[in-house]
């Protein structure tokens, strides 16, 4: 796949009974590479989600482009929202079965439960998962659409910390198996630094690019949480402003 090109020149909320018209998102212009890791940090109701949403075709109400016509093939685009969103009334395994059109893909689906630990609870209802196993289920669930691009909108809130590292983990040995591009949004640095290629700070709103910074620390450390600390006081000793973001 090649590279993302993202211009939005202006996506305005209209007016409804007595809210406001407004402008969500101003002169936003971002390339995101082909196989890049990229988080998205910016304070609540800057407009993350209204950005996911417009990359993702949900939204066609803006002015501006997302550069995906130019591609041979529309990309596959895997969508990780914020709540898990799985069907309550399928098992974890009809609800992955369900994105995936192609018979053959059987065995993706199969190979995936077992490297999100969720083999031994396919036939069972999204009622009776944890919230951890939830997560792990819908991004099996985007996994197994083979996205070209992966949408991830702060998925791992409200997970404890020890299950949030796991997922982490996971996640990112999907994407070391198969690369793809991702988007990834968070509010919180560490785990952008435990993730990311490439950090892009976004402004409130009307949301715009406030600075953007390459992770150096190499993938073989990322889990040293010392080096992810280290890499994060530096960040915010030379970027004062990124603190009112988070
Ligand atoms: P974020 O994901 O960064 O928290 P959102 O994209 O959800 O922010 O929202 C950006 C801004 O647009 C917020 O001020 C929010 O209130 C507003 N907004 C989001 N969705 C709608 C909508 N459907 N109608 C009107 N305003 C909206
Ligand atoms: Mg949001």
């Amino acid at each position: 796949m090649s590279d993302i090109q993202i211009n939005i020149i202006n996506k305005t909320y209209p007016a409804i009974e007595q809210a406001e018209a407004h402008t969500a998102i101003a002169d936003l212009n971002l390339t995101l590479k082909s196989g890049e890791f990229i988080c998205l940090v910016g304070p609540s109701g800057c407009g993350k989600t209204t950005l996911l949403n417009i990359i993702a075709d949900l939204d066609n109400d803006y002015q501006g482009n997302i550069g995906l016509s130019q591609q041979s093939a529309r990309p596959k685009i895997g969508y990780i929202f914020q709540n898990p969103r799985l069907l309550p009334w399928r098992t974890v395994r009809e609800n992955i079965e369900l994105v995936v059109d192609d018979p053959l893909s059987i065995h993706i689906i199969d190979s995936l439960l077992e490297l999100m630990q969720l083999t031994a609870s396919q036939h069972v209802y999204p009622e009776r998962l944890s919230l951890g196993m939830s997560r792990r289920a819908s991004i099996t669930r985007a996994f197994a659409v083979e996205p070209d691009l992966l949408l991830m909108d702060e998925p791992f809130v409200s997970l404890d910390a020890p299950t949030a590292r796991q997922v982490r983990a996971l996640l990112l040995s999907l994407w070391q198996q198969r690369p793809h591009t991702v988007l990834f949004v968070t509010h919180d640095l560490r785990e952008a630094i435990a993730l990311a290629d490439r950090i892009i700070f976004l402004s409130a709103s009307p949301m715009s690019v406030i600075s953007e910074i390459s992770v150096p620390i190499p993938r073989a450390e990322r889990h040293d949480e010392t080096a992810i600390e280290t890499f994060r006081q530096q960040l915010l000793n030379d970027y004062p402003a990124i603190k009112q973001l988070l």
